[in-house]
């Protein structure tokens, strides 16, 4: 841990927030992971290794994709729906894979 998180660059030794160990054995701040994994940042700052399973992630994205064709007049609705199929994806990468602090953090409502 005499190292310093690869995303804020503060000294995870001094630090009082959480810190999860990645199984790649690379420390980083809860937070900044949740961060991470907000912007489907998946892999290791410091080494690109995974931090969790993305075999189930790309699974899922396929799935998604699958079952979601985009009809013409939905193209259409895409500027004001724009968040809502992303949303619901992460939803489902999040409720699929276990990671090291993995509560995905509240999805912000935007309003147009
Ligand atoms: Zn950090
Ligand atoms: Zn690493």
């Amino acid at each position: 841990m005499h190292h310093d998180c690869p995303i804020c660059f503060e000294f995870l030794f001094e630090s009082r927030q959480n810190v999860t160990v990645l199984p790649c054995g690379h420390t980083i701040h809860t937070n900044c992971l949740k961060e991470m994994r907000d912007h489907f940042q998946y892999a290791c700052p410091l080494c690109s290794k995974s931090v969790c399973d993305m075999s189930k992630v790309w699974e899922k994205f396929d799935e998604e994709i699958a079952a979601t064709p985009m009809p013409q007049q939905y193209q259409n609705k895409m500027v004001r729906n724009r968040l809502d199929p992303l949303q619901r994806l992460r939803d489902k990468i999040s409720s699929s894979v276990s990671c090291p602090g993995s509560e995905m953090p509240e999805l912000q409502v935007i309003q147009y």
